[in-house]
């Protein structure tokens, strides 16, 4: 299952590897960002723009842990969201698609306003119509990348196969080292 607003959380975890530096700042990034949400394309924002979507995604990632510890948004989180939701304007139109007639909603102002509005309702989605408990960190301590976890029985720790067999060798490996420093306290 993909969110609009987790993604965009997640991009934070570009600029914690240094690697990789800041995505909302990569032309790359934003473009395969807008490609998978189906958005036109997006001029790359310029400095304010950037300083308020790097304040958005802190104030959404801070929201997602307090929603996760007890469920509660702050007054200044609902605000915010309100403040984007509202600039998120729509038209409709009628689309002749392979399934039949449908309503599309087309956004008068494609910019960032938009795209900051579609996330504010993914965030709203998220937290309103899914379990918060399948939102996960994953637990490779290096990575901390948030997903939704799909599993039957929630189980999911990881973001990925590689973080998976990363700590998978990391737990051998310090088991081993403790099995040798019980054989030596012996
Ligand atoms: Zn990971």
């Amino acid at each position: 299952m993909n969110f609009i607003c987790i993604d965009f959380i997640n991009s934070a975890w570009y600029s914690s590897h240094r690697e990789y530096g800041e995505a909302l700042a990569n032309p790359e990034w934003v473009a395969s960002f807008t490609e998978k949400w189906m958005m036109e394309t997006i001029d790359m924002p310029d400095s304010k723009e950037l300083a308020e979507l790097i304040r958005l995604r802190e104030l959404l990632a801070d929201a997602l842990a307090s929603v996760k510890a007890d469920g509660k948004l702050s007054t200044e989180v609902i605000v915010t969201l309100n403040h984007y939701l509202f600039s998120g304007i729509y038209s409709r139109r009628i689309v002749n698609t392979e399934d039949g007639y449908m309503l599309e909603k087309v956004p008068v102002n494609q910019g960032w306003a938009w795209v900051k509005s579609e996330i504010a309702e993914s965030f709203i989605d998220l937290i309103s119509n899914h379990e918060i408990e399948r939102i996960r960190y994953c637990e490779n301590p290096q990575c901390g990348w948030i997903f939704y976890d799909k599993t039957k029985n929630r189980s999911g720790r990881w973001c990925d196969d590689s973080c998976r067999n990363l700590m998978k060798v990391r737990r051998f490996r310090e088991r081993k080292r403790k099995d040798k420093l019980a054989d030596t306290e012996i």
